[in-house]
């Protein structure tokens, strides 16, 4: 595999940007070798800038359902910009997504547009705070949520991948207040919610968690926080921001049937341009400035060209036949690799939930942080690198997400089987 210019660029962008990148977790540290520089992307592919071509699972992690530069969201990005990239005044394209996003997800009563997942989650906990006048809150072990500061605590694949637990520039005073519980363990939060029966604003959960590898919800763990949540007057928040329109065209609150109070959304809301955005219940959303005191704004929010890519990409998939056909691509990707895994000895265990997957090197399915820790990340690098040479591009940590998008099609998840066989075989 020749990546000369790859290698070129990569020397170069170490001297302007940290370490070479501008998101961690693309940097290839887990896996060992270098990042490639992408040229372009098309469907299910992407093509680095010595030509090679990839089918990609990472789909920039995550937004990319409708697969790389879609027609149809090209088109309108297109059209749009002729109009103008900002207009820092309401536009009807806010209000065309936000009925969109309702109709997806009919627990959110009303909703904020922000650029980022990260924006959204720091904000959605600010308004719990501010409804519930209460501090503390609790996350979970594994789960990650964005980088802000009050956050970053046990936060997932990214940080732990790179081997900083936290991380320095994070005062010890921020994170006094977030407590820390074990994802499928509905004990742990229990034991929490005794000790500060008064003090707890909110639990912000991935009710499928995706950053640490795909971990599904044990029966009884989502409920059981709805329940802790209703009876102690916390807020329960769904982070969504990779599960929603991914493991369910409603997301996991529709595929469990829970009602969270608040939802953070991001990724596939945007249709690849940077949008996230924060809803639920209209009692609490009426708190957000200025129709309420809780502060929060943003010079791009709502940005026009975001907008439309939004609205595009949800309208590419909001027809049930969609789900019904990357439901049965997801099965036949799981079945192949399966047997590729057996026939070459490989001990494999997989997780799926709709569009989101993982290949955990190892003999036992995890179900929390502590058990994810066990697969096998050398074996992982390897099988990375063998499929990278083999023309599938794997997210470069055995702790994330792998996506599918309406464009792997059959042939291209048949491709990706014939690869895995090849390259289980050379572990
Ligand atoms: C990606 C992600 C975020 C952060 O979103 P950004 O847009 O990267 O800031 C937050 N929560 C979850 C669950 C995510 O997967």
């Amino acid at each position: 595999m020749n990546i000369q210019k790859s290698i070129h660029y990569f020397q170069e962008a170490q001297r302007l940007l940290p370490g070479g990148v501008d998101s961690p977790v693309r940097a290839f540290k887990a896996v060992g070798g270098q990042p490639l520089f992408i040229e372009r992307g098309e469907g299910p592919y992407l093509f680095d800038v010595d030509g090679n071509r990839y089918i990609d699972y990472v789909l920039s992690w995550g937004p990319l359902i409708t697969g790389h530069a879609h027609p149809k969201v090209i088109e309108a990005i297109q059209e749009a910009a002729v109009k103008g990239t900002s207009y820092g005044a309401p536009s009807p394209l806010e209000v065309e997504l936000a009925k969109r996003v309702i109709d997806f997800m009919p627990n959110i009563e009303m909703l904020r547009f922000v650029n980022s997942g990260t924006e959204a989650t720091m904000s959605a906990l600010r308004l719990a705070r501010a409804y519930t006048q209460r501090d503390k809150i609790i996350k979970f072990e594994g789960c990650y949520h964005g980088h802000a500061d009050m956050l970053l605590v046990q936060a997932g694949s990214g940080v732990v991948t790179l081997g900083l637990p936290d991380s320095p520039g994070v005062p010890a005073d921020t994170v006094k207040d977030t407590l820390v519980a074990t994802y499928n363990d509905i004990a742990s939060v229990e034991a929490l919610f005794k000790k500060y029966p008064e003090e707890i604003a909110a639990i912000i959960v991935e009710p499928v968690a995706g950053n640490m590898g795909v971990i599904p919800p044990v029966k009884g763990f989502l409920e059981g926080l709805k329940k802790l949540t209703t009876e102690y007057g916390a807020i329960l928040i769904f982070d969504e921001v990779m599960t929603g329109f991914r493991v369910h065209k409603g997301g996991a609150q529709t595929l469990y049937n829970i009602q969270p109070d608040l939802t953070t959304l991001g990724k596939v809301i945007g249709g690849g341009l940077p949008v996230g955005a924060y809803g639920g219940k209209r009692e609490i959303m009426q708190m957000v400035a200025p129709a309420g005191p809780m502060y929060q704004a943003g010079t791009l929010s709502g940005n026009p060209l975001a907008m439309v890519a939004g609205i595009a990409a949800l309208d590419l998939i909001c027809d049930q036949k969609v789900w019904d056909e990357m439901e049965a691509r997801g099965k036949q990707l799981d079945a192949g690799i399966e047997s590729a895994a057996k026939r070459a000895g490989v001990p494999v265990t997989q997780t799926r939930v709709g569009t989101m997957r993982t290949i955990f090197f190892s003999e036992t399915q995890p179900r929390d942080w502590n058990s994810v820790k066990g697969a096998d990340k050398v074996r992982f690098g390897k099988f990375f690198r063998k499929m990278l040479e083999n023309g599938v591009y794997l997210a470069p940590s055995q702790f994330e997400a792998g996506f599918l998008s309406i464009t792997h099609d059959r042939n291209v998840i048949a491709a990706t089987i014939s690869a895995a066989e090849k390259s289980m075989m050379a572990l």
